[in-house]
């Protein structure tokens, strides 16, 4: 059995474990310190936590989960690392610099089962779910090799997070604690592709954290046909959940949608986008489609980007496109794989 990683635990999980094994209960506040505060890389370091606590954490949990395989750092900035996870799979996780600070973006599964028809994630489908120590450790390795504090999080890496919804709470819980890695809740923002029930849970959990919704189409027939999640939550259902979260959280909500050659760019595709959002707050960020070479989907023209923009504005709705970043080490929007099988840059 792989032990599990250091960081899978909040603070009351802590306490409990302490407790448990017949220590004082401050000892979780002083562990805690030692994991989320200063950083430290190994039990060693910890110097106030007696020895016979550190044996009895060290059998059950292990800092050295995680080893960085590959480091690219794109044109612009951008950087990818791989990391092979105890079981000997790897992941992704990429980190940007944007003009608020450092943002990085986690994996939350290894591989993906939704299996949308423009994503490379979705090649080769799920294999597991990352521990949400798996996901914090993302962040405190790449904090540590850039030797920066990161702000901003966004969980749009490889996975479906609300397919692993128990494990995105508690590291929602870890990055977010202010004895933890204090990260602002409206600093983090999670993707979906639109589980609906979990839309729900997520307006009653977690009012403070942002949130976006793959939407890529605004009729059943075409979502349906590049992403099969739509059969089971049409449209209707997910702009029914959109509106309850907005309701019990106040906030604006985001839909990303992907411009495809063809496919969902037509004018057309705009005014039924418009229709669909008319009334709701929210905030449309236009992704140019990001090459994968195994899928076969071309991305808009520019001129065409700029068309479907300029519509949308029209019809007096927000709208940005997304700046793209990290295209040159496959580390854009939909790039992320759960492999190393293809050939790194
Ligand atoms: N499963 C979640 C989060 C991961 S994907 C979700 O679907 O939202 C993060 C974003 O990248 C999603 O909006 C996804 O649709 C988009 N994406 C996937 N493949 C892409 C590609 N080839 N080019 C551009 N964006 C892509």
């Amino acid at each position: 059995m792989n032990k599990r990683s250091i960081y899978s635990l909040t603070l009351p999980e802590w306490e409990d474990f302490v407790v448990t094994n017949g220590q004082p209960k401050f000892r979780a506040a002083q562990i805690f310190d030692w994991l989320y505060v200063k950083q430290v890389s190994g039990f060693d370091e910890m110097k106030n936590v007696p020895n016979t606590l550190k044996e009895l954490i060290a059998n059950v949990f292990d800092f050295t989960t995680f080893k960085t395989v590959t480091h690219q750092v794109a044109t612009d900035g951008t950087q990818k690392f791989l990391f092979r996870l105890a079981d000997g799979n790897t992941i992704e996780t990429v980190l940007m610099k944007q003009s608020y600070g450092l943002s990085i973006c986690v994996t939350t599964q290894i591989g993906c089962r939704i299996g949308c028809s423009f994503c490379a994630s979705a090649i080769g489908g799920l294999v597991r779910n990352l521990e949400a120590g798996e996901i914090v450790a993302q962040i405190i390795h790449v904090a540590r090799a850039v030797g920066e504090r990161i702000g901003h999080v966004v969980v749009m890496g490889i996975g479906e997070p609300f397919e692993n919804y128990e494990a995105l709470t508690t590291f929602i819980n870890l990055i977010n604690h202010d004895k933890g890695l204090n990260i602002g809740a409206r600093h983090i923002t999670v993707s979906t592709s639109g589980l609906v029930p979990k839309i729900y849970d997520f307006a009653r959990d977690h009012k403070q954290v942002s949130l976006a919704i793959s939407l890529h189409a605004a009729n059943d027939n075409l979502r349906t046909k590049i992403m099969q999640i739509n059969r089971a939550y049409p449209l209707s259902e997910i702009m029914k959940a959109v509106k309850h979260y907005l309701k019990e959280t106040n906030r604006r909500i985001t839909f990303e949608y992907i411009l495809m050659r063809d496919v969902n760019d037509l004018d057309e595709h705009a005014y039924q986008l418009a229709r669909l959002v008319k009334g709701i707050n929210c905030h449309i960020n236009l992704i140019p489609m990001n090459p994968v070479a195994e899928l076969g989907v071309e991305r808009s023209s520019k001129k065409q980007v700029m068309k479907f923009k300029e519509i949308l504005e029209q019809e007096r709705v927000n709208v940005t496109v997304r700046r793209e970043m990290g295209a040159n080490i496959d580390a854009a929007c939909g790039q992320l794989r759960a492999s190393e099988s293809k050939g790194m840059k």
